[in-house]
């Protein structure tokens, strides 16, 4: 993570120069269109209303909304089918940015579709296993485009209704780096009047800044929480997550009592298992002591390091994975493994890289 004072993230997204995107708007910014707000903003944010040519408004409607924003849509420039069914697709902004995202039907009988969306043009955070972060840090993305993302890939790939859509935030970025405008999104995502995706199928991922886990907890409407722990110990988490300089594992911990989880909703606690660093029973041991009382309120993910050329860790044998697995569901933890998604075209966790 950077230590200058100046932080890079803070750097308005371009928009902000030019006309706003109409993706990002709410139906109380859209007081003075012609016609009811509530129709436009349904218009703007309903994929299925549209047409061939464009959003489907009257003209007085359509020349309001071109005098001061912008309507047009991130732009699909790339898309990686994977043998598993996922698509990796490339998106490029108004500013000739590029980032990911990665659409994840799951199956067939009862299409539903995840998808894994960015928050940031790179990331600040420098977790050692991450192809994003070995990028660095380019921009926020606004709402806007957060919102416009999610809408480019249904009208790409579908489903056409958005009941079938679960929204994770785990891809490009750290979306706590940029708080406002991921929440902002999901107000205009979660909204009634648009596509109506219910909190309870939007999960945003965090490597652990406790201050705006602290102040997501407060807001509304309120996201689900994925926490990216990945070690066991102060000393390793420093290493491989920078972050957890500031923000240790018993701030965390903290932190995640603070949350206060709602009737039926679970914290997500996402582990990586790095060769050598991570993976041993004592780790599994001290995970399980940390989680606490927290033992009915979470799910644990194990993910497999997806290997890439910017990191040197490699993943486990799978023998060493299963002990790790059976360890923690002997402590009574609640563990699944992630099956990774698109790694054939580097569509994986981590591996996002532009
Ligand atoms: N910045 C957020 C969300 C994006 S990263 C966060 O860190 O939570 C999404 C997930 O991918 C995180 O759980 C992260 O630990 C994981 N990840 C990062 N690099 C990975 C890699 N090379 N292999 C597997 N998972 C990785
Ligand atoms: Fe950023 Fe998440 Fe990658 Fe860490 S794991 S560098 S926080 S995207």
């Amino acid at each position: 993570m950077s230590t200058t004072t100046a932080n890079p993230w803070d750097a308005p997204a371009p928009e902000a120069q030019g006309r706003p995107s109409a993706f990002g708007l709410l139906p109380e910014d859209l007081e003075g269109a012609p016609g009811r707000a509530a129709h436009v903003f349904s218009r703007l944010q309903r994929p299925w209303t549209w047409r061939e040519e464009g959003l489907c408004l009257n003209r007085e409607a359509r020349e309001w909304l071109a005098a001061s924003y912008d309507t047009s849509l991130p732009v699909v420039v790339e898309s990686h089918p994977s043998e598993d069914g996922a698509t990796k697709v490339v998106l490029r902004l108004r500013d000739g940015e590029r980032i990911e995202a990665v659409h994840m039907p799951r199956e067939v009988r009862n299409p539903r579709v995840t998808l894994c969306i960015s928050s940031q043009v790179g990331c600040a955070m420098g977790c050692t296993f991450c192809a994003t972060g070995a990028m660095g840090i380019k921009r926020n993305l606004s709402a806007g485009e957060i919102v416009g993302q999610v809408l480019a890939l249904i009208r790409t790939l579908g489903p056409e209704r958005p009941h079938a859509i679960t929204l994770v935030f785990m891809g490009m970025g750290e979306p706590l780096h940029n708080l406002d405008n991921v929440h902002r999104a999901i107000r205009i995502l979660n909204h009634p009047g648009g596509l109506n995706i219910s909190t309870r199928r939007i999960t945003v991922s965090t490597s652990g800044l406790v201050p705006a886990i602290e102040k997501l907890a407060r807001m509304e409407p309120r996201p689900w929480l994925a926490l990216s722990l990945n070690a066991t110990t102060d000393e390793a988490r420093s290493r491989v997550m920078p972050v957890n300089r500031v923000w240790n594992l018993g701030r965390l911990r903290e932190a995640l009592d603070a949350w206060g989880l709602a009737p039926g909703e679970k914290l997500l606690l996402e582990y990586v298992l790095l060769a050598g660093e991570n993976d041993t029973l004592e780790d599994a041991d001290r995970l399980a002591d940390w989680l606490g009382d927290l033992r009915h309120g979470h799910n644990i993910n194990l993910i497999r390091m997806n290997e890439h050329p910017a990191s040197d860790f490699r993943q486990p044998a799978e023998e060493r994975l299963q002990a790790f697995l059976d360890r923690l569901k002997a402590r009574g933890c609640f563990v699944t493994v992630r099956k990774s998604r698109g790694r054939d075209v580097q569509g994986a966790c981590g591996q996002l890289l532009k």
